[in-house]
């Protein structure tokens, strides 16, 4: 039997050369690891075995990935994982509206989907979350509590938007953010469409933040989808 504290990972997906090759690497990764090859029989697999977190296809035989996300996330909050196909871009945008917490698009590699598992588990134990004010990545420190910006040492002034879009990145670091959910947190419902804002105030940031602001480092470009905060 599976080691007690091996966090589980439940599969959702109907490809079975995706499911052997992920099963393979997982339980090599020492995770626990359960599969279902349809989203009916997915979600009664989490809400029977209470995982970790879930990899979900969005292509399946009997339901589409968005409608389990909707479903799951009616009673779960365990972290969601989305694999989809390339050029899925709106289906993406819309399985992270509804909930999911990021994607990987077909065909990926291991260690990409380690990355991501690692990133999901480390905002279920709020590492980001709560505890620390100050929060470091590259030459960049901001501290929430000051309100403080530093990039190697020197204070940036940021505007309160600029700044609150900042905030909500770090929040969620190393998770995409869309679109639709950053211009809500930032601006408010009624300019969610404005995705024009995104890109001035994103080039901004970049400008002040990054070395290199034509090849960020941090401030991530998600193409048609968001962004992303990466702390490497
Ligand atoms: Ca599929």
């Amino acid at each position: 039997m599976f080691k007690q504290d091996a966090s589980l990972i439940v599969l959702i997906e109907d490809e079975p050369p995706i499911r052997r090759v992920l099963r393979l690497a997982l339980t090599d990764h020492g995770f626990a690891f359960k599969e279902a090859s349809s989203g009916r029989d997915g979600l009664t697999l989490v809400a029977e075995s209470n995982p970790d977190i879930v990899i979900l296809d969005l292509g399946l035989p009997d339901m589409d990935g968005l409608s389990v996300t909707r479903e799951l996330r009616s009673w779960s909050n365990v972290p969601i994982i989305v694999l989809s196909a390339r050029g899925k871009e709106q289906d993406k945008i819309e399985v992270l509206d509804a909930g999911a917490d990021d994607y990987l698009t077909k065909p990926f590699g291991i260690a990409e989907l380690m990355a991501r598992i690692r990133v999901a588990q480390r905002h279920v134990s709020g590492i980001n979350s709560t505890t620390t004010a100050v929060f470091s990545f590259g030459e960049i420190c901001v501290d929430q509590s000051k309100r403080e910006v530093k990039v190697a040492g020197e204070t940036v002034h940021l505007t309160p938007n600029e700044y609150k879009l900042l905030c909500i990145l770090i929040k969620h670091t190393g998770k995409v953010i869309t679109h639709t959910v950053l211009l809500r947190e930032v601006w408010g419902a009624a300019y969610q469409n404005e995705t024009h804002y995104l890109r001035v105030y994103m080039a901004q940031l970049r400008r002040k933040l990054e070395r290199d602001p034509a090849h960020p480092k941090h401030l991530i470009t998600e193409p048609g989808v968001g962004y992303r905060l990466q702390m490497a």
